[in-house]
């Protein structure tokens, strides 16, 4: 298996498993059924998991896939409400925007949302520092849960310093909610426009002209992140297969016994399994303090994509049924499909890992 775990790892596992079946069953998404989630889940050590020194005795990396594969592979429908907010880039930063967004953010008082993608064809966020304060420009096109967040995380070219991280409140003067919509999985988003914004000079996350490596190892972790809930999901189709080609149809015959189906079911798992290692290596590298940029990304990509192909197959091979609007595989189609886009997309990551090798000979992979 690839697993090989730890006794405190298993034990990890088994509470994500056990809260899974007790508190994630629903598909109901009300706001009093995901604070109840949010309550169980801090009961259970699991809120402040991705929160650094606390948790249920561990926050490594392999800890964190553990826990979001097991969630996974119960295909719950409020998984976002078991963990608490992770710094991202605010991790590690001090003084009053750790009092005025870090902590809070963390308190689960404040919202926070990321905003690196703008839209084709227009000129990069831009921001001037006068005195104090940063004067900020630009647009950004593809804020997950922008609209109803305190303040953006926003990737500004500063001038004469280069890509800088900066927090953005949303309140701010100049700030507009350009517009709202919905992507296929039923997750919210938001475009901005930001018009002469004026933003505390405290508010660049770091030294100003740092903010890209920054950004980057916060889509880093999420990318890993990514694929360790891919693979949770894998788990769960191939369960439902194992069942559905257990049963049998028409003619009184197990469904799997097709060679057909059975080589379909036999190279799905095959897949996963090649997932799950990838995954469970990389994990590993990362807690000795290597550097994973590529490993990361080779995850993501396979694990996205595995997980798509998987999902195609299942519906293919339960047929038509599997398309009802409402059935968990038809669900799970829409909401897997933009997760080979969202966290960098997969010909852009091939891009930059064939790069690393070709011309800057580096990464392991
Ligand atoms: C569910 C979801 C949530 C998201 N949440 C956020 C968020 O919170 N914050 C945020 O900032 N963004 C977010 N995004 C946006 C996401 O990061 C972008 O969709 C992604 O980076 C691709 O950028 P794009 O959509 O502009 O497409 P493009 O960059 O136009 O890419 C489209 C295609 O063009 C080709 N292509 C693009 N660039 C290159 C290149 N350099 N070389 C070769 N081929 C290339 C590839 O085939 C690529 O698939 C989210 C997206 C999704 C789907």
């Amino acid at each position: 298996m690839p697993e090989s775990l730890s006794p405190e790892l298993i034990a990890l596992r088994d509470t994500c498993a056990d809260f899974a079946a007790t508190h994630l069953a629903t598909t109901d998404s009300s706001a009093e059924t995901r604070a109840g989630i949010r309550a169980a889940a801090k009961a259970a050590g699991l809120f402040t998991l991705t929160q650094p020194g606390e948790g249920a005795g561990t926050t490594s990396q392999l800890g964190l896939c553990v826990a979001r594969e097991t969630l996974a592979a119960a295909n719950p429908s409020n998984m976002d409400s078991v963990f608490s907010p992770s710094a991202g880039v605010l991790g590690g930063v001090t003084g009053t925007l750790a009092e005025t967004h870090l902590q809070p953010l963390l308190a689960g008082e404040k919202r926070a949302s990321f905003g690196f993608t703008e839209p084709d064809n227009v000129t990069p966020t831009q921001g001037v520092i006068k005195d104090d304060q940063l004067i900020v420009n630009g647009q950004k096109s593809y804020v997950t849960g922008g609209a109803d967040a305190d303040f953006i995380n926003c990737l500004v070219h500063v001038e004469g310093r280069g890509p800088s991280m900066v927090v953005i409140d949303t309140d701010l003067v100049g700030v507009e909610l350009e517009r709202k919509f919905v992507s296929l999985d039923g997750s919210h988003h938001a475009a901005f426009k930001f018009n002469n914004v004026t933003v505390p000079r405290h508010h660049i996350i770091g030294e100003p002209g740092q903010g890209l490596p920054k950004a980057m190892r916060q889509i880093g972790d999420t990318r890993l992140l990514f694929a360790a809930q891919a693979s949770g999901y894998m788990m769960w189709v191939l369960e439902l297969l194992k069942e559905y080609l257990s049963a049998t149809d028409k003619s009184g015959e197990p469904r799997g016994n097709k060679d057909v189906v059975r080589w379909h079911y036999a190279d799905l798992r095959i897949k996963a399994f090649a997932a799950r290692s990838m995954l469970y290596r990389t994990a590993r590298l990362a807690d000795q303090g290597e550097n994973i940029v590529n490993e990361a990304m080779a995850c993501k990509v396979f694990a996205t994509e595995t997980v798509g192909e998987m999902v195609d197959t299942a519906i293919q091979l339960v047929g038509g049924i599997a398309l009802v609007e409402d059935h968990p595989l038809a669900i799970l189609y829409r909401k897997v499909r933009g997760w080979r886009l969202a966290e960098g997309a997969s010909d852009v990551l091939r891009l930059n890992i064939g790069r690393g090798i070709l011309e800057l000979d580096k990464g392991r992979i």
